[in-house]
């Protein structure tokens, strides 16, 4: 096991910056997910990590060793891809073990052992003489983890390692993976554009967008305290609400509402110093007037234009003064496009934003024990 310390790593490709100064430290035994859109740099970072693609500055560090010069098989990593990339000629057995011999640090005796304890840690005694055309999709990517253990990295780097499973099967992998870092407890670097396997897996979760981390936390605090507008957007589905406000004597002030927003807060930016900002508040933490009675009389009017049933919840597309809002509503309500209908909130889960930067103002909460001022990317 080791850390892992991004130095200000950038990478350009001729005038494309793929990555654009990240400096982030993953701690010993720690999974941390790197999320971000399609494009924001999160696959160049790991290859970079893993010294299949060098860097244009800065340095990278891999317990106390800086590797940044070194080649790949020189670094104690191992990768994990989404295709898996299996030799279709050799068995399951032969492509978890395949190049252990000749790169001489092991013996036949402990390419065995090593191979039978990763087989059996993964369930796959039974398949170690299928060739890959034999195995299902969760079984070739359950044999591609097993070539990953059986080298017992320093560090696995995993870049999209579910995505070419159907999603059942990657809900139970998502597991599976958990319960395998429990177990073996290395450092790990998870590369995702999907923030529930992002918020499921990591320890910490670091944004990206546009080559630059944009919030590194662990998953609650990315979703009750996202640093900008981009994170609270990328976070949480649905996406956050964004209404334009003018705040006016420490109420948030709309068309169709006029909320007030508590000041009894540890950090500097209240909101009487603010005048224009975005309102965010999740689908989640809006309520239809009555069905929250814990949660205060105020309230403000809205009308349906979309209903959507999702099973286990009625999601709401309302216009509120002008502006889209969903509401993740209680399932089974009659309520039909056109109906008006009365909203309250959750007062202690709204979240301010400047409307120019995007930078977090407010949260009408604090972390827990922790009074850091908002809008700074936190823990990297
Ligand atoms: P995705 O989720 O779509 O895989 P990503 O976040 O992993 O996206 P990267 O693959 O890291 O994104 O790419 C970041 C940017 O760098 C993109 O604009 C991409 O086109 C560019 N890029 C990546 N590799 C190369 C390359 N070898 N040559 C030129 N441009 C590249």
């Amino acid at each position: 096991m080791a850390t892992i310390q991004l130095n200000d790593i950038v990478k350009r490709f001729d005038d494309i910056t793929a990555v654009d100064g990240i400096d982030l430290r993953v701690r010993d035994g720690e999974f941390i997910v790197i999320v971000g859109p399609s494009g924001c740099g999160k696959s160049t970072t790991l290859r970079l990590v893993s010294g299949l693609e060098s860097v244009t500055s800065g340095t990278i560090e891999i317990g106390d060793r800086d590797v940044t010069g070194l080649e790949p098989n020189e670094r104690h990593i191992s990768m994990v891809f989404q295709n898996y990339a299996l030799y279709p000629h050799m068995t399951a057995k032969r492509n978890m073990t395949f190049g252990m011999k000749s790169a001489g640090s092991f013996t036949d005796d402990e390419i065995e052992q090593r191979a039978a304890e990763a087989a059996s840690i993964l369930d796959i005694e039974d398949l170690l003489d299928r060739k890959p055309a034999a195995l299902s999709g969760g079984e070739r990517q359950r044999v591609a983890l097993g070539r990953a253990i059986c080298r017992d990295p320093e560090v696995f780097l995993m870049d999209e390692p579910l995505s070419n499973l159907d999603a059942k099967l990657r809900v139970q992998m998502r597991a599976e993976l958990s319960k395998l870092h429990d177990e073996l407890a290395t450092t790990t670097v998870y590369v995702t554009h999907d923030q529930t396997e992002a918020m499921t897996l990591g320890d910490r979760v670091a944004v990206i967008d546009g080559g630059q981390i944009q919030q590194v936390d662990p998953p609650q605090k990315l979703y009750d305290f996202p640093s900008n507008r981009f994170v609270a957007e990328f976070i949480g589905d649905p996406a956050m609400n964004m209404l334009d406000v003018e705040i006016v004597d420490g109420h948030a002030v709309q068309e169709a509402f006029s909320i007030p927003l508590p000041t009894e807060r540890v950090d500097d930016s209240r909101p009487e110093s603010i005048r224009n900002a975005t309102l965010g508040v999740r689908p989640e933490d809006l309520y239809l007037a009555g069905a929250a009675p814990s949660l205060g009389e105020e309230t403000f009017g809205a009308t349906v234009t979309v209903t959507e049933p999702l099973g286990d919840s009625l999601l709401l597309y309302c216009e509120v003064g002008g502006t889209e809002c969903k509401v993740q509503a209680e399932p089974r309500s009659a309520l039909q496009p056109g109906d008006a209908v009365e909203l309250t909130y959750d007062p202690d889960r709204l979240h301010l934003f400047d409307p120019e930067t995007g930078e977090a103002l407010y949260h009408s909460s604090t972390p827990s024990g922790d009074a850091e001022a908002v809008g700074t990317p936190a823990g990297n």
